[in-house]
């Protein structure tokens, strides 16, 4: 099947804040056996922008050059060694989707991870977390292209470099990288982690007093159900802005001056930090539930920038930079941007 090339390409459809917009290539991958072919369609030109759910993009304008869509297929088990089971799923499989196929193959570790949207070839490039799990955890190894060169490379976790959503694959010349295929170390024996917020708390309220990995999937996705808004009703892309981690001598003082604010133990490098709840500094600034045009903030969760409707990638990207401002204006401390930001700014 040869590769799929289209002209002015309306982006509209493929992310998940629904914004508009144009690219003025777009490749969609659907066969490895495709590689050869798309080395020689991005041959000489700059790297593409490489796509996957959109769920973790923000279109501020339309984009110059080629979107590279992956939309590789295929899941299988490689082997099993005692209690541990690798499992690698292909870079366009969906996140979810595998999460769901491994708690039917009776195989723990994803539970946590249950419900984050997107592709399984996105999933390393900010190490996804939730519920006090990271992928970092169960990942064993990945298979990525050189799209300047056409040459395969296999990356483990070490060469990953996962931190708090990252990676290597955010930094330097990334853009080079395409990964095609994840392979994850996952475990018949379930080893739940229960510790964070109130995953035990439901849990026991729902009388189940000694769960499996599917009773936490399930109470992992009916917690994120309150909580999230459905891209599928009103645009958005999960966090908007990451959690920050400031030094200890600053936290410090942050916890002094605000001591009923939520803060965690981090590090930074090898030195101890804090990490604070980027959803409190926005909130305790006024922005919850706010709405400029069709550019706002969930009602319900403060960290989320939601699409009512027509809001462009650049409505969006004005009114973060407000909340920005004003939280480094209250609190000192200025906020990361979780989505990336195409075209690249
Ligand atoms: C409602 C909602 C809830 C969310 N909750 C969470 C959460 O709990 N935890 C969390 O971590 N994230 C969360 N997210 C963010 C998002 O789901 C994840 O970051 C996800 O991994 C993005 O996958 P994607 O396929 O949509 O990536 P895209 O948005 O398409 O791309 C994201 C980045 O990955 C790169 N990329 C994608 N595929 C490849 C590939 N094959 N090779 C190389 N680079 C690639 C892109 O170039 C881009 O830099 C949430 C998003 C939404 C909308």
């Amino acid at each position: 099947m040869a590769l799929s090339i289209v002209h002015d390409a309306p982006l509209r459809a493929l992310n998940s804040f629904g914004v508009a917009a144009q690219a003025e290539r777009l490749i969609s991958l659907d066969d490895e056996a495709q590689l050869p072919e798309l080395h020689a369609a991005l041959a000489d030109g700059p790297a593409p922008f490489v796509l996957g759910g959109g769920s973790n993009v923000l279109f501020t304008a339309n984009v110059p050059g080629t979107v590279l869509r992956v939309a590789l297929r295929g899941v299988r088990m490689l082997g099993e060694d005692g209690d541990a089971v690798t499992v690698e799923a292909a870079a366009g499989e969906n996140w979810d989707a595998l999460v769901r196929w491994s708690l039917a193959q009776g195989l723990c570790g994803l539970e946590n991870l249950s419900m984050i949207p997107g592709t399984v070839g996105a999933a390393p490039i900010q190490n996804i977390g939730a519920y006090g799990v990271e992928l970092r955890e169960v990942f064993d190894s990945l298979d990525a292209v050189d799209l300047r060169t056409g040459e395969p490379a296999r990356f483990s976790a070490a060469d990953c470099a996962f931190h708090y959503r990252d990676s290597t694959f955010k930094h330097g010349d990334a853009a080079r990288w395409l990964i095609v295929r994840v392979r994850l170390r996952l475990s018949r024996t379930p080893r739940l982690r229960l510790s964070y917020g109130e995953l035990g708390q439901r849990l026991h309220e729902a009388g189940i007093d000694a769960p499996g990995a599917s009773d936490v999937a399930a109470i992992v996705r009916r917690i994120r159900t309150e909580r999230l808004p459905d891209p599928a009703r009103l645009g958005n892309a999960g966090s908007f802005f990451q959690n920050p981690i400031v030094p200890a001598a600053f936290g410090n003082g942050f916890c002094a001056a605000h001591p009923a604010a939520p803060t965690y133990p981090a590090t930074l490098g090898d030195a101890p930090a804090l990490k604070l709840s980027a959803a409190w500094l926005i909130e305790r600034c006024g922005w919850k539930g706010i709405r400029d045009g069709d550019a706002g903030v969930d009602a319900r969760h403060a960290l989320v920038l939601v699409n009512h409707g027509v809001a462009s990638g650049a409505q969006l990207l004005a009114l973060a930079t407000r909340i920005r401002e004003s939280v480094h204006a209250r609190f000192g401390v200025w906020l990361e941007t979780e989505p990336v930001l195409v075209p690249a700014r």
